[in-house]
């Protein structure tokens, strides 16, 4: 069985329609009855009057006749009100039906037309919205009109206020009136109700009849437009979070397909410098101390790179954003000197000082290596780059209250606005900063850096300092030792 989705439901035309009057009530058959019986009554009272007394008196005639009429005059009125009470009724349970499953704008509309023509309140009708902030008014639907009639009916706003229900013979010499009232007879019925959403007036709702009918009764008409323009709002509410939903997921899908790119062409020079870097390794024996330590300090970087662009690809593959870690004791001095030794070449190019000094009390977290070492790699690069040339960066260690190590990363760079410390972590957000020279980056390292502390049990936040350079807190779980 297929399986219908919300694009079939927008795009279907208006459901068969259910019966749309009510099943004749016994009142009708009772009241009938009444007047029948009332009037046998009165008719046999007469033949009575004759037989016995041979003649009848006229005055007591005219008694019964007069009470006669009465009893028919009450009857027709109630028998009005009646089928007045049975449009109501038949149009409520039509337009809840309505409001209740989810169409279109288009098929609500169609929904409606079907219901009022077939149920015999009118022959023919029309739609019209006015489009956002728009004066005129657009046919979105009709329904009894000779077919190429939307082609001559420009669209354009209706004559008249159309704030106020209008009901009146006739209104020809109008695009949208005249057509069926040629066909009606060229002087029918057309009743104008406002369809309004709130205070704001969204279009009109056209009928045309032959006869008055309920056209006639504005508490019906007025009771229908609400209920009409309610159940046109909920399509439209219906429509615009369908159309919302499609561009999340287009957008979405886009966004995976950049990152799968980006991820693929990152790639390609990686694998390049990789193997030059290990070609000039091999080298060994011709090269000076330094320059080995370039080569070696240069290897690592591409296989962290290569690490990341394996993350890229799985947030670029993944439904969500999510990164695997696996927390174990975890000596801090050692991964500190590991990622020193990674940023080095980069913070000596710009002459700056790189201090870390881990506490004896604070040296074991319970955290996943690999992970915090890409943590603590984010936030120096990030101290790197944004601190000017021959500034200084330090790393220090805590202990922190509830069992916890702190890792505070300084550094004397510009700082970092306070009602930005909160932003600066949301994904693709980059402070806003025209007088420092411009640094290239994409605003995601840091949302990346939270999400991955965050899931260490751990947390990750910005703090204002007193020389006005930028503090990064990293707090996690403290680890008795690290085993093996
Ligand atoms: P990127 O650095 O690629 O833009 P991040 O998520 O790492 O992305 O950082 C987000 C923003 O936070 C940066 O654009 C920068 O404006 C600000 N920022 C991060 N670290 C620092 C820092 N140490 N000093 C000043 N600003 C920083």
């Amino acid at each position: 069985m297929s399986k219908t989705t919300r694009e079939d439901l927008i795009a279907a035309p208006a459901p068969p329609l259910p019966k749309s009057r009510p099943p004749s009530s016994g009142v009708l058959r009772l009241t009938i009855g009444t007047v029948l019986a009332t009037h046998v009554v009165i008719i046999a009272n007469i033949a009575v009057h004759w037989a016995v007394l041979g003649k009848v008196d006229p005055q007591i005639a005219s008694y019964q006749l007069l009470s006669g009429a009465l009893v028919l005059i009450a009857v027709l009125v109630h028998l009005r009100q009646l089928r007045r009470e049975r449009w109501r009724h038949a149009l409520s349970a039509l337009i809840s039906d309505l409001s209740a499953s989810p169409i279109g704008i288009e098929a609500t509309a169609e929904r409606a037309l079907q219901v009022l023509t077939s149920g015999g309140f009118a022959q023919a009708g029309l739609i019209a919205l006015a489009d956002d902030g728009a004066e005129e008014m657009r046919p979105i639907a009709s329904l009894g009109y000779p077919d190429h009639w939307a082609e001559d009916a420009t669209p354009r706003a209706l004559p008249g206020d159309h704030d106020k229900i209008d009901s009146s013979h006739g209104l020809a010499g109008h695009p949208w009136v005249e057509p069926v009232a040629e066909s009606l007879g060229g002087w029918p019925w057309v009743a104008r109700v406002p369809l309004v959403s709130g205070t704001v007036s969204i279009g009109q709702l056209l009928l045309t009849a032959r006869r008055a009918g309920p056209l006639d009764d504005h508490l019906l008409l007025e009771r229908f437009g609400a209920q009409l323009s309610t159940a046109l709002d909920h399509a439209a509410m219906y429509e615009a979070s369908y159309r919302r939903e499609q561009e999340l997921e287009d957008l979405d899908r886009r966004r995976r397909e950049f990152i799968g790119s980006l991820a693929h062409d990152v790639r390609m020079p990686l694998a390049s410098i990789q193997a030059s870097s290990e070609l000039l390794q091999l080298q060994k024996a011709v090269m000076g101390e330094t320059a080995e330590q370039l080569v070696s300090s240069l290897k690592h970087g591409v296989q962290r790179l290569n690490l990341l662009v394996s993350d890229l690809l799985d947030l670029g593959q993944s439904e969500g954003t999510e990164f695997t870690v696996q927390p174990k004791p975890t000596g801090l001095r050692a991964l500190l000197d590991e990622v020193e030794t990674l940023l080095r070449p980069a913070y000596l190019l710009r002459e700056q000082r790189l201090s870390i000094d881990v506490s004896n009390d604070a040296a074991t977290v319970l955290a996943d290596p690999g992970r915090l070492e890409q943590v603590m790699l984010n936030l120096l690069s990030n101290a790197n780059r944004y601190t000017p040339e021959s500034g200084s960066v330090s790393v220090r260690t805590s202990a922190a209250p509830g069992n916890r190590v702190r890792i505070e990363v300084n550094d004397s760079g510009p700082g970092i606005p306070a009602d930005q410390h909160d932003r600066i972590f949301t994904p693709y957000f980059r402070v806003d900063r025209n007088d420092q020279p411009p640094v290239p980056g994409s605003g995601l390292g840091l949302a990346v850096a939270r999400q991955l502390v965050e899931l260490q049990a751990g947390r990750l936040w910005a703090q204002e300092t007193e020389e006005g350079g930028s503090r990064f807190c990293v707090e996690l779980p403290a680890a008795a030792r690290v085993v093996g």
